[in-house]
């Protein structure tokens, strides 16, 4: 099923007399393909939960319309929209068992829906086996770690056979090995089931590693959406070439003359197609070459060896953050010296710029 979201917006009222009231989420427009696997991203109050609830249909939308293939569902109550949902903290009934936990949402379907004892034994058994618990069946949620109530939680969504399946920072509440195992389980869980997910997270790593596609947000505004290594590579923005990427990339002041990209007064690059101007650049950690006669120059501050990598930790003047540089474990950077030279990769180099951050093309 794919669902389309048409100039949505949320505005909240203000949660006291003096306050103004929040846009939550702005004209937001989207497109999510069928059956694929989509992370709506962001900082912390970007909006992400809020445009989730409105796919869900626990929240109604201020403005704009939301469509699940050709169906306008944007007045359609969340019970009859077809989505599971998934929340950060389970929501598991704790005196029930997992099979009646597993169960609960069968027993609501009435009319045509209704099924039998049988029928929802068989469903079940088919969800929980799905998410891998069959075997802890008969277990109160009290009796099993995160990660397993997380399962159970995912299991009750799947039961209904969702068209889509919403979850709202499923790992949040787990450990970091859990975290790491059970988002490979969605992963494999959405592919298996081929059930378009909508999955929120602030967590860029996670989003990057099970997505099929990202959203990215900021401030209940839409920034850019595609493929993860795609919005990598390709930023629109200042905002997203940020948001991206462990380290994140380094940003200096910097300016475009006759040609020539400088960082302070090195020519660090030839840039075609850009006018002369004051730019904001973005070196991706990955974007730097060790070389002695490279033409940007650093103060050293340390050398952390990573194994096949190694971390060259510096300053700049014209970067107000610590610039971390990584580079193959073959070169060799002697902690001792003052002083570090690199030549910069032009495709891992970004200049945006200076008053709209947004992003500007050379070759
Ligand atoms: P987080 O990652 O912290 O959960 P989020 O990106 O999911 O954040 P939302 O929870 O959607 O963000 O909130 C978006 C904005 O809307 C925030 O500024 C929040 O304070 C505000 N907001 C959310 N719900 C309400 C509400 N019921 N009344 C007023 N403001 C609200």
């Amino acid at each position: 099923m794919n669902v389309k979201i048409e100039k949505l917006t949320k505005v909240f009222p203000s949660r006291d007399k003096k306050g103004s009231e929040v846009r939550a989420v702005d004209n937001f427009n989207l497109e999510i393909p069928d059956g694929k696997l989509v992370c709506l991203l962001g900082p912390s109050g970007c909006g992400k939960s809020t445009l989730l609830y409105m796919i869900c249909g626990l929240e109604s939308p201020t403005e704009g319309k939301i469509f699940f293939g050709d169906t306008d569902v944007t007045d359609i109550p969340s019970e009859k929209r077809g989505v599971g949902l998934v929340f950060q903290n389970y929501a598991l009934y704790p005196h029930l068992t997992v099979r009646q936990n597993i169960k609960f949402p069968l027993e609501n379907f009435k009319g045509d829906a209704k099924l039998s004892k049988e029928e929802m034994e068989k469903r079940a058994l088919e969800a929980a086996k799905l998410v891998q618990i069959d075997g802890l069946m008969d277990r109160k949620p009290g009796q099993m770690s995160g990660g397993q109530q997380q399962r159970v939680a995912i299991a009750r969504a799947l039961v209904k056979m969702p068209k889509v399946l919403l979850m709202d920072e499923p790992l949040s509440n787990l450990d970091a090995r859990l975290r790491l195992q059970t988002r490979e389980e969605i992963r494999r869980i959405q592919r298996e089931t081929g059930i378009t997910t909508i999955f929120v997270t602030h967590d860029q790593e996670e989003a990057m590693s099970i997505s099929d596609m990202i959203v990215v947000m900021k401030d209940g505004v839409f920034h850019q959406a595609g493929k993860p290594q795609d919005v990598y590579d390709d930023p629109v923005n200042k905002f997203v070439a940020n948001f991206l990427g462990t380290p994140a990339i380094n940003n200096f002041e910097g300016r475009v003359k006759d040609g020539g990209l400088y960082i302070g007064d090195e020519r660090v690059l030839d840039v075609k197609g850009v006018g002369d101007k004051d730019v904001w650049v973005g070196i991706r950690p990955e974007g730097f070459e060790v070389s002695s006669d490279g033409k940007l120059t650093c103060e050293l501050t340390g050398v952390d060896v990573m194994g096949r990598d190694i971390s060259v930790v510096c300053k700049n003047k014209a970067s107000d953050a610590v610039i971390r540089a990584i580079i193959s474990a073959e070169n060799d950077v002697d902690p001792k010296s003052t002083n570090v030279r690199f030549n910069v990769k032009p495709h891992k180099t970004y200049l945006f710029d200076k008053n709209t951050e947004e992003r500007i093309s050379f070759t």
